[in-house]
């Protein structure tokens, strides 16, 4: 779902402890938890089932809360999205130069477990494509 990847990516991005309160597929709300009473708000809503666009009904996009640094946000599968090039190109990068990318692109500190579970998770990725292109392979032979 894209609107809660760019939910999520706005949260890394700010530093802020967005929480999605709803998400089911047809609502999403999201709120701040980084200050007391922090007025961020965003609701959107799908206009019917068969839609797959959300459509943003409230936002507030004002913070009175402070950055944080750590956020859960900042998984291994959001790592290896944001990171795929890298991954890719180098199945044996180094953790730590990894971590201090993220520190730089997103003021964010991430443990050398979150990298590897990233790394991990595009090892996967790669050999899944290569299986799929050889699967085609076969199809055309
Ligand atoms: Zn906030």
């Amino acid at each position: 779902m894209v609107l809660k990847e760019a939910v999520q990516e706005y949260a890394i991005i700010h530093g802020k402890l967005i929480k999605l309160k709803k998400n089911d597929g047809r609502r999403l709300q999201a709120v701040c938890l980084g200050g007391l009473k922090c007025p961020f708000y965003l609701y959107a809503s799908k206009l019917d089932k068969s839609e797959s666009t959300f459509v943003i009904k409230t936002m507030s996009l004002e913070h009175t809360c402070g950055r944080v640094d750590k956020l859960k946000y900042a998984s291994s599968k959001w790592l290896c999205n944001r990171y795929s090039k890298k991954l890719n190109r180098d199945t044996h990068l180094d953790v730590k130069s990894l971590q201090e990318d993220v520190l730089e692109d997103y003021c964010m500190n991430v443990t050398k477990h979150q990298i590897y579970r990233a790394k991990k998770r595009a090892k996967v990725m790669i050999e899944g494509s290569y299986i799929e292109q050889y699967g085609r392979l076969r199809d055309y032979a």
